[in-house]
């Protein structure tokens, strides 16, 4: 079930410098049956942005909202703009193996499965809710959370399910900052993506979270490049006004590092596009 690399397609007409938002949430936080109506607004969002492919990744738990005939009528409907079929995997230990068998029932049908760890001991709260799964960090050891979480999200990677890594270092969202360097952890992270053919995401939700800060680091990014590892770009929208937000600053970001492509995915096969940033 891994990806592999298609030759790289140029988009000659891009009329923003970013073109794919491929983490959005159409029913937020919770089941809402897939519909024209309720799609065809991140359709049009997507178009006022000059978007060209979006990827709709709504949360495993919520799968039976899911409704693939109802993708493809959004197809039709707008034949100018690529749409995915996709579901963010997490770790949720109530749900999250009810939501693996549904992907792998699906797996054909889906173009693209995110992972994403978002619970650490407490298996009710998702530790990045805001603002009140600060509270699992309280009076912790933040070292050993760090490690804990990296641990879990290399198992969510050995499920063989996923094609890209969603916010990579969620860990940080509340501002809680490792005491030594966790530049060993995330190597060994980042190897087990590689070595699986993986892509992680560049994603402007942390912005909009109390961190501030891109997911994932600046450094996170450079070890990522250094091993030829690629990126999707993210907004992590749960509303369809949400869609592409920042992008303008992580064109600007990408730019300033020196990523010159962003993947896309297409029943789970990757492709390069170079960028003209
Ligand atoms: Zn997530
Ligand atoms: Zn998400």
């Amino acid at each position: 079930m891994s990806s592999k690399a298609l030759p790289v397609i140029l988009h000659s007409n891009t009329p923003l410098p970013l073109f794919s938002d491929y983490h959005m949430h159409p029913q937020g936080h919770r089941v809402q049956r897939y519909t024209q109506e309720l799609l065809q607004a991140w359709a049009d969002s997507a178009r006022s942005l000059g978007l060209q492919d979006i990827a709709f990744t709504d949360h495993d738990r919520y799968h039976a909202g899911i409704d693939f005939d109802e993708i493809d009528r959004l197809r039709e409907r707008n034949p100018g703009l690529q749409i995915r079929a996709g579901i963010e995997l997490d770790n949720d230990p109530v749900h999250s193996s009810a939501g693996r068998e549904w992907i792998e029932r699906n797996w054909d049908k889906l173009d693209f499965v995110l992972g994403s760890v978002h619970f650490l001991e407490r298996a009710d709260q998702m530790f990045d809710s805001v603002p009140d799964g600060a509270a699992q960090f309280e009076g912790r050891n933040i070292d050993e959370m760090y490690v804990d979480y990296f641990r879990r999200l290399r198992e969510l990677v050995a499920t063989g399910l996923i094609d890209s890594l969603a916010h990579l270092d969620l860990i940080k969202i509340h501002g809680h900052r490792p005491t030594t360097s966790i530049r060993k952890l995330v190597n060994e992270t980042l190897e087990f993506i590689r070595a699986r053919n993986l892509a992680i995401e560049l994603s402007t939700a942390g912005w909009r979270k109390p961190v501030k800060e891109l997911y994932p680091s600046h450094s996170i990014i450079e070890l990522a490049m250094e091993k030829g590892i690629p990126f999707t770009t993210a907004s992590d929208a749960h509303s369809h006004a949400q869609l592409g937000e920042n992008f303008a600053n992580l064109a600007r970001k990408m730019a300033d590092i020196g990523i010159r492509q962003v993947c896309i995915f297409e029943k789970h096969k990757r492709a390069e596009v170079l960028l003209q940033l």
